[in-house]
């Protein structure tokens, strides 16, 4: 009802049991449509933001997707579930070592998780046909539209450090992006070499 109309996503989404990524101490909030603390100052997404970024990527199987900003491994998980390669990648280390143990205890097997600053993307690997950045954005990074395929579409929060507005960017070809916007949001800063300052 709030917009959400892909039948995979919708399905990734009540596959995936979201208190297990919740503190003992919030788990009567897991199934709200609200964003919560994961520890170290950062959010596990709210599900309609979740669900929104991932239908706006328009997931095949089979595609090489980066992920900026791992968090709780919530939206790895739905990224997964869709079928996904998935290079993720974050720069808390301790968000970085739980979102990877708890991919590998849901028996996940195609992602890798990076510890590192995100906003230079992750060159090593790309091109990607999809990224999704998942906090927000001061601008759109350059270099993450470098690391998309022709055709590969940016998903981004881009906006001050309290509000966002959801961007989408598709790659036309090596010059030329289609940009599209898709409503406020309200994500931790993204921070970093292409991101804000700590
Ligand atoms: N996708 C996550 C959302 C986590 S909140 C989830 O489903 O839970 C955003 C995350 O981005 C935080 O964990 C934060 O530490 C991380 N982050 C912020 N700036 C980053 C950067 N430059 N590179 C990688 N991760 C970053």
């Amino acid at each position: 009802s709030k917009g959400i109309y892909d039948l995979a996503v919708l399905k990734a989404i009540r596959t995936i049991p979201r208190h297990v990524f919740f503190d003992e101490a919030l788990l009567k909030y897991a199934y709200q449509d609200n964003a919560f603390p994961i520890g170290e100052g950062q959010t596990i997404s709210q599900p309609y933001t979740v669900a929104l970024q991932t239908q706006l990527l328009e997931i095949l199987p089979g595609d090489k997707v980066l992920e900026i900003g791992s968090g709780s491994g919530y939206q790895s998980s739905v990224l997964l579930e869709l079928d996904a390669t998935l290079y993720t990648i974050e720069r808390q280390y301790k968000l970085y070592q739980k979102a990877k143990q708890f991919l590998t205890s849901f028996g996940y097997k195609n992602f890798n998780c990076f510890y590192d600053d995100g906003s230079k993307g992750l060159e090593k690997h790309s091109p990607y046909d999809k990224i999704i950045v998942t906090a927000g954005a001061p601008t759109i990074p350059n270099i993450l539209i470098h690391q998309l395929k022709i055709g590969g579409k940016l998903v981004i929060p881009v906006g001050n450090k309290e509000n966002q507005i959801m961007i989408r960017i598709t790659r036309i070809d090596e010059k030329n992006i289609i940009q599209d916007s898709f409503g406020t949001c309200s994500f931790v800063p993204l921070i970093g070499e292409n991101g804000w300052n700590e």
